[in-house]
């Protein structure tokens, strides 16, 4: 919300009359005076008028965690262990999920309450590579790769997939590049191949790389710089 607006429905005034206080230097966002009507506040900011709050900043969490196997990445679910259950910080329930990772798959999973950022990075039509380790129940055809590279028809969002990077490093198993994240997406090219994933492990997000000392179950808060790699 443009800064102008918070103060005049703070105060119940009209906008010229908040402009006046801006204009006045009364206004302070961040512990900074601002002189601009047009400053784009978020609920992280805090806003006062001479001393008295207006908007309290609200704490912004930016995690990142080594996902287990076998914890839901839900922030509730009425039969599962979920990620949340892991994290054992007083505001752990501001937070969702940017990117979920299926109940058996591990790796690198974001968890913020900072829904504008992690947008950047998450949405479906995001092009912010995402790497996996995969291994599977038979071996990879070779044709695999160029599968992967040409892209699949998903009937259900009627889409054709980005082209994915497929690195075979082993008969059953392959490192792969997604540009692009789809419901179970991994899961449903194998299958298109002949093949089943047995194991799933997420290893990167842009330039962000799961951290090889964090463990299984483990997480942290993320540096700037580690957020900056996301985008
Ligand atoms: N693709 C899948 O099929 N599962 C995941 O957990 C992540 C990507």
């Amino acid at each position: 919300m443009k800064l102008d607006r918070v103060i005049a429905k703070h105060r119940s005034l009209g906008r010229s009359e908040a402009h006046r206080l801006i204009a006045a230097g009364r206004v302070f966002v961040d512990g900074e005076v601002s002189l601009g009507n047009q400053h784009e506040v978020d609920r992280f900011m805090s806003v006062l008028l001479d001393d008295e709050v207006v908007q309290q900043a609200e704490r912004a969490l930016y995690l990142m965690m080594h996902k287990p196997g076998g914890v839901v990445s839900a922030t509730v679910d009425a039969e599962h262990r979920t990620v949340i259950d892991l994290i054992d910080d007083p505001d752990r329930h501001t937070l969702h999920i940017a990117g979920r990772l299926d109940r058996w798959s591990t790796g690198l999973l974001i968890l913020t309450n900072d829904g504008k950022w992690s947008k950047r990075f998450m949405d479906a039509g995001s092009k912010v590579p995402k790497t996996y380790l995969v291994q599977t129940d038979v071996p990879i055809p070779a044709e695999a790769v160029s599968a992967f590279a040409e892209g699949f028809h998903f009937a259900a969002e009627d889409i054709i997939t980005l082209p994915a990077e497929l690195a075979l490093l082993g008969e059953k198993s392959a490192r792969v590049t997604l540009h692009e994240g789809r419901h179970h997406q991994i899961k449903r090219m194998f299958g298109r191949v002949g093949c089943l994933v047995t194991a799933l492990h997420r290893e990167s997000i842009g330039g962000l790389i799961l951290p090889a000392d964090l463990e299984a179950g483990q997480w942290r808060e993320m540096t700037p710089e580690e957020r900056e790699a996301t985008l």
